[in-house]
């Protein structure tokens, strides 16, 4: 797919204050730092079109991108341990929580991972909430251009491997890097075939 348009549509700091839900949308979530902002720009053909995320204050909105007049491209705000639980706990904004539970025309989340990182449990606890939402998700393993290509494969192999083994999961993948130029095709192709057969 060519991205002939991307357009900043809004920020929303809560479900009613999202646009209506006409078109389909791909959300991105990940934690901070994982490399979210530089692929929106490199899937958008932007420098800056995920300023948002880097503008303190703001980080905690769900911003909407219009993408070729016909789909939308959300950048979620990441997520992070509650300290205080008993139990470590991922939590997010109840905006994101609601988003992502109550949204019709939600095609795929793609939940971003640091492939240059052994799994980190803040990571695979949020996928497994994900995948006990019944929510479409896609793991996007970021950053593929930072640590060694074997490297690279350990990490998203024992990353899968973690989710097999703690709830039998073994989700679609794939890899990327906005340094390197990486993957842009393979994920836009994904959201263009979910956009087809909708
Ligand atoms: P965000 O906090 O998830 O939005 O992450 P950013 O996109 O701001 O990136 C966080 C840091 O990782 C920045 O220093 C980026 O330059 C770096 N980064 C982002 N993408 C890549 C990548 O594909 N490869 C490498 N090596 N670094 C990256």
């Amino acid at each position: 797919m060519n991205i002939s348009s991307a357009i900043f549509d809004r920020s929303a700091l809560d479900l009613d204050s999202c646009p209506d839900e006409s078109l389909p949308e791909f959300a991105f979530i990940g934690r901070s730092n994982v490399g979210k902002s530089s692929l929106l720009n490199f899937l958008a053909g932007k420098r800056d079109l995920a300023l948002v995320s880097r503008t303190p204050g703001l980080t905690k909105l769900i911003s909407f991108y219009t993408m070729n007049g016909s789909w939308r491209l959300v950048d979620l705000p990441g997520y992070g341990y509650a300290q205080a639980a008993r139990h470590a706990q991922v939590r997010f904004n109840e905006a994101v929580n609601n988003y992502l539970q109550n949204r019709a025309n939600l095609h795929y989340v793609f939940a971003l991972i640091d492939s240059g990182l052994p799994p980190q449990p803040i990571d695979v606890e949020f996928v497994e909430w994900l995948a006990s939402t019944g929510i479409p998700f896609i793991l996007v393993f970021t950053k593929i251009d930072k640590v060694a290509a074997a490297k690279v494969q350990a990490h998203i192999a024992a990353f899968k491997a973690r989710l097999f083994e703690t709830c039998g999961l073994a989700p679609t993948s794939l890899t990327c890097s906005a340094t390197g130029r990486l993957g842009r095709a393979e994920l836009l192709s994904v959201i263009e075939e979910a956009i087809a057969k909708a």
